[in-house]
């Protein structure tokens, strides 16, 4: 059993996520007693968490299940609960529409309902979304920005948002959307973006890889570093009052000035010639561009994320290269054995 120097207890969904890990990281530091919902699958995906696995809890339980987040309120016991969990990679949200829905949509309700009636009182983060404002209707976007998303992933994080707030009207309960813009770090999923172009551009430095095959160059996005996002959901749940806040740098990059980026850091300046467009993937439908305004969670809360944009890709590229290099060696290593 963990010893809290807080006395503060914390469950958080998506425990074994880029997020998730960092906010559990962040936790433990602060003295939280920390409680994980982790989803069974047949291939275990906890490489995130292992550096914190024996100072936290972690419980099973999915977003499909009522029974098991009613469990998870009733054993956790706890102060906040920070639901990071989603079907959350919007690629997947046009193939997989009714999973998303159910995951990211549906599923907040039955957290919501778990937290309701077991948690006596345990205030409640909800992981909101940039894509929630999809084809903008205004730039850069604030707290009381119109929604109009573009993905099933978007719609459901609509749903869930008002959900949330639905809940905090009808039954006074502490929940607080974070809508925050999109946050990356060398933890990322190899699916998105930024991670797909760092560990690319990572193994064509070594030779591993000819060319990336990307959906378009052209979007924006407003790409801040993850664990400052985190810290800005905890902040969220110290705040006197629930409320809705916008995490983000205020600033956009395209995907082709992170590609040429990336490649800028490996010292590789024709980036082109090693660049493909694939339309495999392209979305249905795009988000064009994002960028938000965080005023609000400055003014309130007092976060300001200050790692450039520059320092992120360079982060990202360089873990990647760093984790290849040691792949190679260890290999070596056996072969000689
Ligand atoms: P999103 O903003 O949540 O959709 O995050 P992603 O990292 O998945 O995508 C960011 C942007 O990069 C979107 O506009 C994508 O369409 C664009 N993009 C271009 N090529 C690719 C690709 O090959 N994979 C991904 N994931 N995104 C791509």
């Amino acid at each position: 059993m963990c010893v809290s120097q807080t006395g503060k207890r914390a469950l958080v969904t998506g425990i074994t996520g880029q997020d998730g890990s960092y906010l559990a990281e962040q936790l433990l530091q602060k003295g939280y007693e920390v409680y994980g919902l982790v989803r069974r699958l047949s291939t275990p995906s906890t490489h995130n968490i292992d550096g914190i696995a024996d100072r936290i809890q972690l419980l099973d339980g999915d977003l499909h299940d009522q029974a098991s987040l009613d469990r998870a309120v009733k054993v956790a016991e706890p102060d906040e609960v920070y639901n990071l969990a989603a079907q959350s990679f919007v690629g997947v949200s046009f193939s997989q529409p009714v999973v998303t829905g159910e995951v990211t949509g549906l599923g907040v309700v039955r957290l919501l309902e778990a937290v309701r009636s077991h948690g006596d009182g345990a205030r409640y983060y909800q992981a909101a979304s940039s894509e929630m404002f999809g084809k903008v209707v205004e730039s850069p976007q604030t707290e009381k920005t119109k929604f109009y998303p573009r993905s099933p992933y978007g719609v459901a994080k609509v749903y869930a948002y008002w959900a949330c707030i639905n809940y905090r009207e009808s039954y006074g309960m502490f929940i607080s959307n974070g809508i925050l813009y999109n946050h990356e770090s060398p933890r990322r999923g190899i699916e998105f973006l930024t991670r797909k172009v760092s560990d690319g551009v990572a193994r064509i430095k070594l030779g591993l890889l000819d060319k990336l095959r990307l959906g378009t160059l052209d979007t924006q996005r407003d790409w801040g570093y993850a664990p400052e996002y985190t810290d800005l959901m905890w902040r969220v749940l110290q705040h006197t009052k629930p409320d809705d806040f916008i995490g983000a740098t205020g600033a956009s990059h395209s995907v082709r000035e992170f590609v040429e980026m990336a490649f800028r850091a490996v010292g590789i300046s024709e980036w082109e010639t090693h660049v493909v467009l694939d339309p495999k993937f392209a979305r249905p439908a795009e988000v064009d561009r994002l960028c938000g305004d965080p005023t609000k969670a400055k003014e309130v809360l007092g976060w300001t994320p200050t790692t450039s944009f520059e320092q992120l890709v360079e982060t990202m590229v360089k873990a990647d290269l760093a984790r290849y290099a040691g792949l190679r060696h260890r290999n070596a290593d056996a072969g000689s054995l």
